[in-house]
Parts: structure tokens; C-alpha cells; sequence
């Protein structure tokens, strides 16, 4: 359906303008342009004659330069125009002179002496602020200030931008603000169709403005209320497009089949219970029968475990896996990195015992197998692999996306866990469905970072979570601490120091870093999230780069003098497959003293004699990963140390972030401070593929009750009409939405 926010731009506006509107925020059609909501409106005084100006007032003023004079503060002396760049960080006073041509008024800018060369004599500009008065002379103090080209001074003109209502848009110097509130203008005056996605008489149940009042309420509002009642339907629209795709999927997801696996008795799963070194906790217990009761279903379950690092989701996993494969199905366990795969494998097959060695000496009567399948396999064990895995007898593979290629083939695929979903997307998933025939395999998710439950439902739809609160018994606590190293240089010496002695005592250590430094140049060598902004290292004010983070390489350098005598080897991403895992395994093994590694070792990896984390510039990491990296080390007896090592400045919101992590080890916690902290994209994942969101105005975290509501409308919309027959304007909403990469965050269950 054609529309008349399909037309394009440059049929509206000028040629020029609507060039850079497409270079600048990628906007080609009316549609576009008139979603480019304010990013905030700016409040003035109401437009007053300067006669009329009183002490206390919030008022514009529109004027004419004057006189200009610019004052150092310390030497009082007079600093010349050409010369005020030079004064850039001293303190100054600007005083300007405007003149509505018949009385003049004094305006006084602090430590912006570069305000000199802007308002020259004879420049026009609105001004507004707070009028004080000052030694006798009326004044407005710091007032904003917007300069009126020649052409911007009709009356008309004059009255609009001095609105004391105006919106702000996510501008450029290219593409101001003044240009993109003018376009918009021009175009709702000329548009004469707006067709509104929300159906009418939603509008009034959910007493809703439709879609062209609220257009005209976002970008030209007279009061702020105006802009309230505009957000509320533009919000309940995201949130209605959003919920629709959603329920049209669940109706899909509702029609697919799966083959029941029926919990037998006297089977592997048994066998392992029996084996078992430990008592599972309650919550492993009950997770475990909810799991069986799902996939005992022959439609496909779908269900999150999420659980604080070291909860035990493995075991959850592994017997939900014995369960299928007693049933006579298989199940694969996909992991997102080679390591992390390889070391499920071992652990696997570890705990499994005689039970995983089907067909070999000594493995028990029915016995299956744990097959590898990673990338990096030597053709001959990859040959292996995929014959275990198409003839049936490797009950359980463990893997990587190498798992997915179409090559791979399954006797019968009844589970598939996924560790750490946020690495796989939709598509993963949907090939591996493909390879279990007409029936789809059941999914389990398992994730360390909590989701709240509106992200959960807004972004996983009817996904089931199960959340695993309890940390088994006897696990140590894990200290945290931050080390300031550029205040307290003694104890980053200090820090070196504990791992020499938490080695003598027979334990291991890590450290971690977030760059690989084997080439600076390569911008994708950071494996930290976070770049340092300059603020946060050198304080306040502070405008020069951030150094580049510290690395592997150069850590592995300095560890060499100081801690020269232990064995210390570094592990990240760019290393061969094989030297990965032979450091990784003598680690394991205990042959190596120290660690030095990126954040390949962020999930999974379990060495529970690691009793000491060092993370160098540990800001340069979000607090999830934090909180991930430092699960790593208190995993057996020994109490865990984790030292956050940073040059960030003690003020700075970076620190605070440290100090956060190293104030709780509760999970949930810090990853509801991590929410707060973070913008809506980065909740959803799609900050940091730099993709647009088609979220704009509605926030997953605040606007609970908004999508509920939504998802309410949606889902009866849906059961009627499931191809939206009867309202082909939000069908059109919903097929752009999708196909925009925008719903990528959809993608990410
Ligand atoms: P995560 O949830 O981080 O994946 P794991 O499954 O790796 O946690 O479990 C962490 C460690 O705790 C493993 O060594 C595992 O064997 C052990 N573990 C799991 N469940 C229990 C339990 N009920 N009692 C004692 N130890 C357990
Ligand atoms: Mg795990």
C-alpha cells in the first residue's frame, strides 16, 4: 500500500535541503522526516519588548549586536577579538550590547570569550534567559542565544522561533534545527492523507489522539502537555507494531509440532543422578521438571534459564539433554566461542564419565556418546563428528556455529541448548530447526544476565523463564576491589604482588585485559565495551583523546620483570585454534600459573583452583561483563579476588560503574544498575551493531504497563485477523518494520 508518507521529500522541500536530509540523517520520504521527533524541547520566556523586560522574568528578546567586549576576569584587561581564542580556558567575561533600535539592553556571557567573533556589531539573534540586574544596568545573564540569518527576520519568522515552546531536533551543522522544524512545517501543511496505523476505535478505547494531531502536537506544540499526549500514542504505536509481530510469530510458533520426549525411567538420566557428586539444589530441581514437563509436549518448548554465573545451569542443561536422549532423540549444545564449546565438551564428557563412552572399553551398557564439532576441527575428526551426529550415536554435540552449516545432519534432533543466547540470532535457530524434519526441536536458552521481565516480553515474546536464584552450597565469596592505579601506583604493585602469593599457595590467577595488542591499528582488536570517554580519565573539562586501552601483549611485557619466575602464558581471540586450547588445557590442568587473556574467557570457562582476577582497565568493560569475567575465579573452595585496575578519574561515571561492581555480587543488581545506566538501544541489543531501532520514543524499562497494554490489543487483533486484512495501514507499519534491520533486536532470541 502507497501512501502519502511514501512521496518523497524533495517533492516538499527544496532540492538542496532534501540532499541533506538524505546525507546527513538518512531521511528520503515524508514518512521519515515526520518520525524524526524532537530529541527535547527548548523552554523560553515569552518574546518581550525590551521596555517591557522586568528583574526575575524568564523572557527573549530579539536584538541587534551592538557593541561586543571581552574581559579577562584575573587582569581585568580588555582581550581583542582576534586574540580570544587565546583565552579560551581563562576565566572572562563577554558583554554585548543589543539594541532593539529604540533602547539597548546588556547581556553578559561567562568564559566564552569566542562569543566575541559570533555576535559581531550588527548581528541580528534572539537571546533568552533570566533578566537580572547588575550594578544598576538590567541584564540577562548566560542567555541562550540563536543568530537570525537576514532572511529569518520577518515578524513572522521572529514570532515562531521565539516560541516559548520549541522543539529540538537530533541536528548537524549541516542540517540545523531551524531547517529541519521549518521542512516539517511545509510538509504537514501539504499533506493531505496521514493514514494511522492504530485502528480507530482502539484510538478511543485506549483514548488515543490519532496519527495527524499528534504529528502536529510532537513538532509544533503549543504547551508542554501538547508534546505528553503526543508521546503517549506515539509510544502505545511502537509498542502496537512491536506486540503484533510478536503475536503473528507466537500464532506461527503455535501451529509448529515437536516430538514429545517422555521422561523414561531407568535410563542414562538415572544413571547420572546416581553418579552425581552433589546434591542439585531446590532450584535446579524444579527448573529441571519444568523442563521435562515441556519438552514432554508435542508443541516445541521455549524457555530462558537464566541464573547468576556459577548457579549450576550446566547440570540443568545436561540432564534436560539425558532426558531427549533416553527418549531416543539428540540434543546439541551450542556455544558461542571454540573455548567455551570445547570446554563444555570436557566438562560433558567429565561428568558423564563411563556414561558418554558408548562403544569404547569400559563405557557403561547404554552408554552414548559426546561429540565435538567446532570450526577448527581437522577433517578427520570432523568426519567423525558428523557420522556421530547423522547415524545417531553421539547422543549429546557440543559445538559452535559450525553446527549450523547445512552440511551437518542429525539422526533425530529433539533439544537444542543454546548457552549465552545473546550471540545467537533467529536464524541459527531456524537452521537448526531445518534439521530435525518436520518437527521442531525443543529450545533451551541460557543466559547469565538477567533480563527484566519487560525486556524479556517485549523482546523474547512468549518465551517461558525459568530463573535459577540460589548458588549451590559451599561456593566462596569472591572480594572485590577497585585499584586506582594512577592515585595509588603501590597498589597495582600490590595487586601483582597477591598473585605471587595466591600462587605460592598452589592457586591461579587471571588477567584479563581488553585489547589484544598485536595490532593498534586495527580498530576491532578492542574487545572492552566501553571506550574511556577523556572525562572519565582525566577529569572534568578534560577534551584530549583517551589512550588506547592496554593490552595483552603490553601486560604480558611488564609481567615478565615482575612476576618472571612463575608460568605465565596469554591466551585471546586471534590465536590458533590448537595453541588455544593447549593453553587453555594446561591451565586447566594447573601448568600454568598465570593467565593473561582478553575476554575469551568471559563465559563458561571453569578452573576452580583460579582463586585471583586482575582486569586492567577494567572501566573499558560494561558491568555485565564484569560481573561475567569475575565468575570466573571462586569457583571451587578457594574465596575468588577480583582487583578492577583503572586510571578512570574518582568522580567520574565510569567509577562509579567500578565501584558498583565491586560494592555487590548480586547479579540481578548490577544488571538492573547496568539497565539504568545504558540507553534503550543498548538493553536491545542493537547499539552495537549501530542500527537504527525502530524504538524511538517507547523504553522497554519504563513502559511496562504501555506494552502490556499493547500486547493485549495485538494479541486480539491477531486472533481475529491474522493477516491484518482489515487493517492493511498497521499491516504496512508491521511489514516495514520488519523488514527495516531496525527489528534486528527481534532477531535475538
Ligand atoms: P553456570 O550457571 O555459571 O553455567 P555451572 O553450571 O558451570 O554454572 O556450575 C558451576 C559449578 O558448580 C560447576 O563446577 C558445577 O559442577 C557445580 N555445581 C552445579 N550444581 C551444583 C550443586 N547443586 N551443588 C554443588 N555444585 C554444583
Ligand atoms: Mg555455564
Amino acid at each position: 500500500m502507497k501512501t502519502d508518507i511514501d512521496r518523497k521529500l524533495r517533492d516538499f522541500i527544496g532540492a538542496k535541503t532534501a540532499k541533506s536530509f538524505s546525507e546527513v540523517l538518512g531521511i528520503e520520504t515524508v514518512g521519515e522526516l515526520l518520525r524524526h521527533y524532537p530529541r527535547r524541547y527548548l523552554k523560553k520566556g515569552e518574546l518581550t519588548p525590551f521596555d517591557e523586560l522586568e528583574v526575575g522574568d524568564q523572557a527573549t528578546v530579539s536584538g541587534r549586536v551592538k557593541k561586543v567586549t571581552v574581559r579577562s576576569l584575573d587582569s581585568k584587561q580588555e582581550i581583542r577579538p582576534e586574540d580570544v581564542q587565546k583565552f579560551r580556558r581563562h576565566k572572562t567575561i563577554t558583554k554585548v550590547v543589543v539594541t532593539d533600535g529604540r533602547n539597548d539592553l546588556e547581556l553578559a556571557f561567562f568564559n566564552q570569550p569566542w562569543l566575541a567573533n559570533k555576535l559581531t556589531a550588527g548581528t541580528a539573534a534572539l537571546f533568552w534567559g533570566e533578566v537580572t540586574m547588575f550594578r544598576d544596568i538590567m541584564q540577562l545573564k548566560g542567555p541562550g542565544t540563536e543568530i537570525l540569518d537576514e532572511e529569518d527576520l520577518s515578524e513572522e519568522e521572529i514570532e515562531r522561533r521565539a516560541k516559548p515552546f520549541r522543539p529540538l531536533y537530533p541536528a548537524s551543522a549541516k542540517l540545523p534545527t531551524a531547517t529541519i522544524e521549518r521542512s516539517i512545517k511545509i510538509v504537514l501543511d501539504n499533506l493531505e492523507d496521514i493514514d494511522d496505523p492504530i485502528p480507530e476505535l482502539i484510538l478511543r478505547k485506549e483514548k488515543l489522539i490519532g496519527l495527524r494531531e499528534a504529528l502536529q502536537k510532537v513538532h509544533l506544540p503549543e504547551t508542554e502537555k501538547d508534546w505528553e499526549i503526543a508521546q503517549k500514542r506515539f509510544r502505545f504505536e511502537e509498542a502496537l507494531v512491536m506486540q503484533t509481530i510478536l503475536a503473528q510469530r507466537r500464532a506461527v510458533t503455535d501451529a509448529l509440532k515437536a516430538i514429545p520426549r517422555e521422561r523414561t525411567k531407568g535410563g542414562l538420566l538415572d544413571e547420572f543422578d546416581q553418579r552425581l557428586p552433589f546434591k542439585l539444589t531446590d532450584g535446579q530441581t524444579e527448573i529441571c521438571d519444568e523442563v521435562f514437563a515441556d519438552i514432554a509436549r508435542s508443541h516445541p518448548m521455549h524457555r530462558l534459564l537464566q541464573g547468576e554465573v556459577g548457579s549450576g545451569k550446566t547440570v540443568v542443561a545436561l540432564r534436560a539433554m539425558l532426558s531427549v536422549v533416553d527418549a531416543g532423540g539428540q540434543a546439541v549444545l551450542l556455544a558461542p566461542t571454540e573455548v567455551l564449546a570445547t570446554q563444555h565438551h570436557k566438562t560433558l564428557t567429565k561428568m558423564l564419565g563411563e556414561l558418554a563412552e558408548q562403544g569404547m572399553l569400559g563405557g557403561a551398557d547404554q552408554a552414548t556418546r559426546v561429540g565435538l564439532l567446532t570450526g577448527s576441527l581437522n577433517a578427520a575428526a570432523r568426519r567423525t563428528a558428523m557420522l556421530d551426529a547423522a547415524s545417531g550415536a553421539a547422543g549429546i554435540v557440543v559445538g559452535t556455529h559450525a553446527l549450523l552449516e547445512d552440511k551437518v545432519q542429525f539422526a533425530d534432533l529433539g533439544l537444542v541448548v543454546v548457552d549465552e543466547q545473546h550471540r545467537f540470532g533467529v536464524e541459527q535457530r531456524a537452521a537448526l530447526s531445518q534439521k530435525s524434519g518436520d518437527a521442531t526441536p525443543h529450545v533451551l536458552v541460557m543466559t547469565a544476565t538477567p533480563i527484566p521481565r519487560t525486556v524479556a516480553m517485549t523482546v523474547f515474546g512468549d518465551l517461558a523463564v525459568s530463573t535459577l536464584t540460589e548458588l549451590p552450597a559451599g561456593r566462596s565469596p569472591i572480594m572485590s576491589s577497585v585499584v586506582p592505579a594512577k592515585e595509588r601506583p603501590a597498589w597495582l604493585e600490590r595487586a601483582w604482588q597477591r598473585i605471587r602469593e595466591e600462587v605460592a599457595k598452589g592457586h591461579q590467577a587471571y588477567v584479563v585485559c581488553p585489547r589484544i595488542g598485536d595490532d593498534v591499528k586495527n580498530a576491532g582488536d578492542e574487545e572492552g565495551e566501553f571506550a574511556a570517554g577523556a572525562e572519565d580519565e582525566a577529569g572534568p573539562g578534560t577534551k584530549s583523546k583517551p589512550r588506547p586501552a592496554i593490552s595483552v601483549l603490553q601486560v604480558a611485557e611488564v609481567l615478565e620483570q615482575v612476576l618472571g619466575d612463575l608460568r605465565v602464558e596469554i591466551l585471546h581471540g586471534r590465536l590458533p585454534a590448537d595453541e588455544k586450547d593447549s593453553v587453555m588445557s594446561r591451565f586447566a590442568a594447573g601448568e600454568v600459573d598465570v593467565l593473561i587473556a582478553t575476554t575469551v574467557i568471559e563465559v563458561g570457562v571453569d578452573v576452580p583452583n583460579a582463586s585471583t582476577m586482575v582486569i586492567m582497565d577494567a572501566d573499558r568493560f560494561g558491568i555485565s561483563q564484569l560481573h561475567q569475567l569475575r565468575g570466573r575465579v571462586g569457583r571451587g573452595k578457594v574465596p575468588g579476588l577480583c582487583l578492577l585496575v583503572t586510571d578512570t578519574y574518582p568522580t567520574s561515571p565510569s567509577r562509579a560503574r567500578l565501584d558498583a561492581v565491586a560494592a555487590t555480587s548480586d547479579g540481578f543488581e548490577l544488571s538492573r544498575i547496568d539497565l539504568e545506566n545504558r540507553r534503550e538501544g543498548d538493553v536491545l541489543g542493537v547499539a552495537q551493531s549501530g542500527r537504527r531501532s525502530s524504538l524511538k520514543l517507547l523504553s522497554v524499562l519504563r513502559d511496562e504497563e504501555i506494552i502490556l497494554t499493547a500486547r493485549h490489543v495485538a494479541n486480539s487483533l491477531i486472533s481475529v485477523d491474522a493477516e491484518l486484512a482489515e487493517y492493511p495501514v498497521l499491516r504496512s507499519f508491521v511489514r516495514s518494520a520488519l523488514e527495516s534491520e531496525a527489528t534486528d533486536y527481534l532477531e535475538k532470541t
